[in-house]
C-alpha cells in the first residue's frame, strides 16, 4: 500500500527554481473537493455548518477557498480572530471556542460579534466583566471518564482541560438564561484524530442525550451542537480513511432517534474540522542536502521538525515519497533527519524508502493541518514559504518564507550600534 503524491517530480522542479524548498504546497482542486463531500454528507441537517479550525492551517488564501466554499471558522485567539475578521468572516461565521481565555481576546470576540463557546462556568462572570454577556450562547461539555468506542479507549476526556461537568452545564444554562441569553449551543471536543466512522456518530449520541436532559432540567432547548473537530486521517498508508458520507449518515440515525422524538429536529449541527478538511491536501517538499553514515543511514534534508513538529512530539508517522523515485524498490533503510540541535529532529526513522541521493526532493504527506501551523523559530530555524497549487495547475505563493529580518523583527539593535 503507498500514497501518492499530487505533484511529480518535474512539477515540484519547476516550483523550486522560483520557491526554493523547503515549502509547504496545498492543492485547491482535492480542498474544494472534499469540502463538497463534507457538506452533502450533512445536507439532511438543515442548519449545518462547518466552523474550519483555523489553528491547523492559519492562512488566509486557505481561509478564503473554504469560505468560498461555505465555512465558517474556529477561532482560539486573539490573532485568529483578527485574521478571520481580516478575511472577511462575520458575526455567526465566527466561532470561539477557546480556553484559559484573556479578556482582550473575549473583548474581540464581542466587538466582532462571534459565537462564543465557553469552557468553563467561571467564564460567566469572566465575561460578563470583561466585555458582556451576547444573546447567543455555546457551552463546552467535558463527561469525564473514557470515551470509548465498541469497547476501545479512545481517550481521556477525565484527563482533559477542557470543558464544564453536567452538572456545571445545567447550572450555567441557568444562569446564562437568567442574565437575557436566548439562543444555547452546545459543545465537546472527546477525541482527536480518530480513525473510524463511528466516533462522530458516538460523540452525538451523548451530546444529544445531555441536550434531551438539559432541556428537561432548564428549559433550554439548545438550537445547536457542535460536534467540534477530531475527525482523523490516515497517516498511514495502509489505514483505512474515513468515510465521511457514512459519519454523516451515521449522525443523522441517532439525530433521528433521540433529538427527533424529544420535539428537537430544529437542532444545527456544527463541526469545527481541521485535520480532516485539509490534513491530506498539504505537503512539506523538501531536499535532500546530506548522506551521513555512521551507525545508522542518514538523509539530512533542508526542513526540520520547525517546520513540521508533528513527528518530533508526538513520534507522529508521516508518510514520504521520494519523487521521480515512485515506483523503485523501498530497499534502503533510512532515518530522515532535519538540522536542529535535537536528536528528536527526525521525519522518518528506520523508515524502508528507495535509494536517496542529494538534490532528490521528499514529499512529506498529510502536512495540510496542523503542519505549518505548529512550526517555531528553535536553532534560528525560518518559517519557509507556503504554495497553492491552483486548479489550473498553476502555483502560487500565499505566504512568502521568513527572512532574517523576520527573526529579527522583535529586537531593536539600533541601541548596539550608536554606542
Ligand atoms: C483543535 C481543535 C479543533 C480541530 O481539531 P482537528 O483535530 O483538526 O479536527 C476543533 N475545535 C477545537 C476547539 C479545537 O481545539
Amino acid at each position: 500500500m503507498t500514497k501518492t503524491p499530487f505533484v511529480t517530480k518535474e512539477q515540484v522542479e519547476k516550483i523550486a527554481e522560483k520557491y526554493p524548498t523547503p515549502f509547504y504546497l496545498y492543492d485547491e482542486k482535492s480542498i474544494r473537493e472534499n469540502m463538497r463531500k463534507v457538506l452533502k454528507a450533512f445536507a439532511w441537517n438543515k442548519g449545518y455548518k462547518e466552523y474550519f479550525a483555523v489553528k491547523a492551517t492559519p492562512t488566509p488564501a486557505i481561509l478564503k477557498i473554504l469560505q468560498e466554499e461555505g465555512c465558517g471558522v474556529d477561532c482560539s485567539s486573539y490573532t485568529e480572530l483578527l485574521m478571520s475578521h481580516a478575511c472577511g468572516f462575520k458575526d455567526k461565521e465566527i466561532m470561539f471556542s477557546s480556553n484559559v481565555t484573556p479578556a482582550q481576546d473575549y473583548q474581540l470576540a464581542r466587538k466582532l460579534n462571534a459565537t462564543i463557546n465557553l469552557d468553563d462556568i467561571t467564564h460567566i462572570d469572566f465575561l460578563e466583566k470583561v466585555a458582556s454577556i451576547p444573546k447567543i450562547i455555546s457551552c463546552r461539555f467535558n463527561p469525564g471518564g473514557d470515551f470509548s468506542i465498541s469497547n476501545k479507549i479512545m481517550d481521556n476526556p477525565g484527563d482533559a482541560k477542557y470543558g464544564m461537568t453536567k452538572a456545571q452545564l445545567i447550572e450555567a444554562f441557568k444562569i446564562l438564561k437568567s442574565k437575557g441569553v436566548e439562543h444555547f449551543g452546545m459543545h465537546a471536543f472527546l477525541a482527536s484524530n480518530t480513525v473510524t466512522n463511528e466516533y462522530y456518530p458516538e460523540l452525538a449520541r451523548q451530546l444529544f442525550k445531555v441536550a434531551v436532559e438539559l432541556k428537561e432540567k432548564t428549559g433550554v432547548a439548545v438550537e445547536f451542537i457542535n460536534l467540534s473537530g477530531g475527525v482523523g486521517i490516515a497517516y498511514k498508508p495502509d489505514q483505512q480513511s474515513n468515510d465521511i458520507e457514512v459519519i454523516g449518515a451515521g449522525v443523522k440515525k441517532v439525530y433521528e432517534e433521540i433529538l427527533v422524538p424529544a420535539g428537537m429536529g430544529n437542532v444545527a449541527i456544527f463541526t469545527e474540522m481541521g485535520r480532516f478538511i485539509l490534513g491530506p491536501y498539504g505537503a512539506l517538499i523538501t531536499k535532500a542536502i546530506h548522506a551521513k553514515h555512521i551507525y545508522k543511514e542518514y538523509i539530512g534534508v533542508d526542513a526540520c521538525a520547525a517546520n513540521l513538529m508533528r513527528p518530533a512530539i508526538y513520534g507522529a508517522y508521516h508518510h514520504i515519497t521520494v519523487l521521480g523515485k515512485e515506483n523503485a524498490p523501498c530497499d534502503h533503510k533510512y532515518d530522515v533527519t532535519g538540522g536542529l540541535c535535537e536528536n528528536s529532529d527526525k521525519f522518518a526513522i528506520d523508515r524502508m524508502l528507495p535509494e536517496i541521493k542529494n538534490g532528490d526532493y521528499l514529499f512529506i504527506h498529510d502536512a495540510g493541518a496542523h503542519g505549518f501551523s505548529m512550526g517555531y523559530n528553535y536553532n534560528g530555524k525560518l518559517r519557509s514559504a507556503e504554495l497553492l497549487l491552483k486548479e489550473d495547475g498553476s502555483v502560487e505563493m500565499i505566504r512568502r518564507a521568513e527572512t532574517p529580518a523576520d527573526y529579527f523583527a522583535t529586537f531593536d539593535f539600533t541601541g548596539l550600534f550608536n554606542k
